[in-house]
């Protein structure tokens, strides 16, 4: 089949793989310059440091064949997320561990001790059936953790109370009762030596891949194409004739160093007098690299225009009427696949994405046998 696939990202590039592998003809489109989406990275010139243009992307999963798709494409180095908070003029271990409650309570608790007293003293036992992030929090830390921690984080993120936002967005977050301070739980967890975007045009390195870069889609494209898959914007697609998806995007305010700025990757500043979310430092993300400069991106959220590039899907109430909405004009459609964070309108990791476009790519297969 002559396939038409919208988007240069980690879900187009699989997909478009695995149909070129099954014999299909794939016409790839990327309206911007690179490939990778907002998983890109990309060498600075002056300093060497290996960048994450648009935001810190660390790869993690408990997939074991996702995690074996990604070797083919890259050499995986060992990378350990390690997250340090500063609040109040003191840094604090982040996600939630042993070591951030005796650091925050003054004490020397073991585990079963601060398991109990975050139990007894802090977490509210009234929220049984926690729906808002609040609950959530307050239900698994108390008030004190998560004024510290979640509550001005999350209304910069977000930029909402975290009483309207949904309890699933705390639930990425761990709380552990030892000093395990990996940010991730996952089994598997590494960066690409030479970032993603080699590995995404890897992926779409086939003789049955033809890539056009710098070229938006426009419905001419569509006409000689037996199937289009979609990893645009899912309310893009359709003219936004219902209305506006919800985004967060994000605002980088770039900063250069000498030496070792902050000592980590990720600094997050949740206080709410603070106005950015975080302060990421890139060499730290390649720590078997070495770099006399350094590259640092203070990262602002805010809500995303038309003309901005949509990170975070917002998901509240009225964008889940809107996108069942849409998901019902998309069911209709024929010939159409629609895929990935975008074109799903789902707050997706990168293992996620990459484990649904190749399902997805199964489940097209599969059909046309
Ligand atoms: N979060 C928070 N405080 C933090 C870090 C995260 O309250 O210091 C909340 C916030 O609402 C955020 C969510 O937890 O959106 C998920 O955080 P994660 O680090 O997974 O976000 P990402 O790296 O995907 O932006």
């Amino acid at each position: 089949m002559q396939i038409l696939l919208v988007g240069a990202g980690l879900s187009g590039a699989v997909m478009a793989r695995e149909l070129a592998v099954a014999g299909h003809r794939v016409t790839v489109l990327e309206a911007r310059d690179h490939v990778a989406g907002n998983c890109h990275t990309e060498r600075c010139p002056e300093t060497g440091v290996l960048v994450h243009v648009y935001g810190p992307h660390i790869f993690h999963t408990d997939d074991a064949e996702v995690w074996d798709y990604v070797q083919r494409f890259a050499r995986f180095m060992p990378y350990r997320h390690q997250v340090r908070a500063t609040h109040a003029g003191r840094v604090y271990g982040l996600p939630v561990t042993l070591h951030t409650i005796n650091q925050f309570f003054g004490r020397a608790f073991r585990p079963d001790e601060a398991r109990a007293f975050i139990a007894e003293t802090q977490a509210d036992r009234s929220i049984t059936d926690p729906q808002s992030f609040e609950e959530q929090a307050l239900a698994m830390v108390g008030p004190a953790l998560y004024e510290a921690f979640f509550k001005g984080y999350t209304e910069k993120q977000w930029g909402r109370s975290p009483t309207e936002l949904p309890a699933a967005i705390l639930k990425r977050l761990p709380l552990r009762f030892s000093y395990d301070d990996n940010y991730f739980f996952h089994r598997f967890q590494g960066i690409p030596e030479a970032g993603y975007t080699a590995m995404v045009a890897a992926m779409l390195d086939h003789p049955g891949i033809d890539l056009h870069l710098g070229t938006p889609f426009a419905p001419e494209h569509a006409a000689r194409a037996d199937h289009l898959f979609w990893s645009g914007p899912l309310d893009g697609y359709f003219g936004h004739r219902l209305g506006r998806l919800g985004y967060r995007t994000l605002d980088f305010e770039r900063f250069t160093a000498t030496g070792d700025w902050q000592g980590c990757a990720v600094m997050n500043y949740p206080d709410a007098d603070c106005a950015f979310t975080r302060i990421t430092e890139h060499k730290h993300f390649a720590p078997w690299e070495r770099h006399a400069e350094s590259v640092l991106y203070r990262e602002y959220p805010r809500a995303c225009g038309a003309d901005d590039i949509p990170y975070y899907p917002v998901r509240l109430l009225h964008e889940k009427a809107l996108l069942a909405e849409y998901e019902r004009l998309a069911a209709a459609e024929q010939g159409v696949t629609f895929l990935g964070r975008l074109g799903t309108y789902r707050y997706l990791d990168m293992d996620v994405t990459i484990r649904a476009a190749l399902d997805a790519a199964r489940g097209f297969r599969a059909a046309r046998r």
